[in-house]
């Protein structure tokens, strides 16, 4: 079933104009011979659309809701222990959006991880206003830190949220830019080889 598209910020579930939208939580209860779990089914398409790691959200959750979690990687299931209902999930969704995703200035949640190997540091950049803010080194911080640490690859200042890279062409940021153009010339080398009658060649191009 597919999830109900839900404000990025909390504080916004009353403004019909606010764009930057995430599917809900979505959670399973499902009780085997060792307990009861909950599985996150839709989790890839809410770290897509609030950027930030899936690894990180599910750490998040262990120091929130002080219950276990386990990534199943070679299944793709994400689970925590116990019998979650999707209310409670979602604040916890929101409380990570609040510290790791919205701009500490404008609240937009186009930002991004910055990662400072010398100064041994992960802030968040904002898309919108420019703007860097800085965390409370706490537990929740460290397991940020630590996996920009071993992933500098994802942290950045090209990698948008979802909707960023989609409408991310030559008119905006530049890295971004050469990030989707990239990835549309490895599509279209696809394209051309097995379709020799496509014409979305020049749909990637800025107008
Ligand atoms: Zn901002």
């Amino acid at each position: 079933m597919a999830a109900v598209m839900i404000p990025i910020d909390p504080d916004k579930k009353d403004d019909v104009y606010y764009r930057y939208k995430m599917p809900a939580l979505q959670c399973k209860v499902e009780s085997s011979g060792n307990g009861v779990k909950t599985v996150l089914p839709n989790i890839h398409e809410v770290c897509a659309a609030i950027n930030r790691p899936e690894d990180v959200l599910m750490r998040f959750f262990q120091f929130d809701l002080g219950a276990q979690t386990t990534i199943s990687k070679k299944d793709d299931k994400y689970l925590i222990m116990g019998s979650r209902q999707e209310e409670q999930m979602q604040q916890s969704v929101y409380s990570f959006i609040k510290k790791f995703v919205l701009c500490g200035q404008c609240k937009n949640p186009e930002t991004v991880v910055h990662y400072d190997a010398k100064k041994k540091s992960v802030t968040k950049v904002c898309g919108a206003c420019g703007k860097e803010t800085k965390w409370e080194a706490n537990r929740a911080y460290t397991t940020m830190y630590m996996y920009y640490k071993d992933h500098p690859e994802e942290a950045t200042a090209g990698k948008g949220t979802a909707e960023a890279r989609k409408r991310s062409c030559c008119c905006t940021a530049p890295t971004a830019a050469a990030a989707a153009s990239a990835e549309k010339k490895a599509t279209k080398t696809v394209i051309a080889a097995s379709d020799l009658k496509d014409d979305r060649k020049d749909r990637s191009r800025c107008l």
